[in-house]
């Protein structure tokens, strides 16, 4: 279980509060724009600082562990790809971060690529492939990769509703039903009604428990209500 034990994030001047506790499965974030759903991710990414208290993975403090370190991969919405490498060798990095790949390793990398939808592709480089290609080669990254805890910031939202639905619905078979925790932000309220399990509220600085997506969406709180319309 992730768990964010009173946790304060410091960006700028803004501050972000969440003490909860995020179950394995789908959990989606949603809410207002500037609420600070990307710094929630970023925190548990370590990518921004918790001026206090405490990220664990079961009894494990993550707080002191570089990016690199902790059990989380991410996807944001741009720049997943390293542009000097090939597809298949940005997929690789899961593997092999120094890229010295073995030929079963080569082979679990097509197998991934063809699972997104990229058979054959893994030869060119990101720039010889569209923007949701790229977002499919980067997940395919995440699905070969053995870390735990998933996030992703908005990562499908420039692939249009039909082909974000198509990643989401292989993030949950791939990952969220194999016991994975993943956590996605989403600025669509369907994404979350359709694919998640649970729902984190993210509004005015406060990361919300998670809820049981259906009892969210039947029962919401006022604010939430205020958000959904
Ligand atoms: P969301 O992802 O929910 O849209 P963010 O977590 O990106 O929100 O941002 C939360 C708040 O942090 C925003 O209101 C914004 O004003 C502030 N913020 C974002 N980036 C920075 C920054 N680099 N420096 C200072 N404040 C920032
Ligand atoms: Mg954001």
């Amino acid at each position: 279980m992730l768990t964010l034990d009173d946790v304060t994030v410091a960006k700028g001047t803004f501050r972000l509060q969440a003490n909860i506790a995020v179950p394995p499965g789908m959990t989606a974030v949603i809410g207002p724009s500037g609420g600070g759903k990307s710094t929630l991710l970023s925190a548990i990414a370590g990518f921004e600082p918790a001026v206090s208290g405490r990220i664990k993975w079961g009894d494990v403090d993550l707080s002191e562990q570089a990016p690199g370190q902790r059990p989380v991969t991410m996807l944001f919405q741009d720049n997943n790809l390293f542009p000097h490498l090939t597809t298949a060798q940005n997929v690789g990095l899961a593997l092999a971060p120094r890229l010295k790949l073995s030929q079963p390793q080569l082979m679990r990398v097509e197998a991934a690529l063809e699972d997104v939808g990229l058979p054959g592709l893994g030869g060119r480089k990101p720039s010889a492939l569209s923007g949701g290609q790229i977002g499919r080669a980067a997940l395919a990254r995440s699905l070969l990769s053995d870390r735990p805890v998933v996030l992703l910031d908005e990562a499908f939202a420039a692939l249009g509703p039909a082909l974000r639905a198509e990643m989401l619905a292989l993030v949950r078979d791939r990952m969220a039903q194999q016991g994975r925790t993943v956590i996605m932000v989403t600025h669509d309220p369907d994404d979350a009604r359709n694919f998640a399990d649970y729902v984190i509220f993210v509004a005015e600085g406060i990361a919300h428990p998670p809820q049981k997506a259906r009892a969210f969406f039947t029962d919401p709180s006022p604010a939430a209500q205020s958000y959904l319309g």
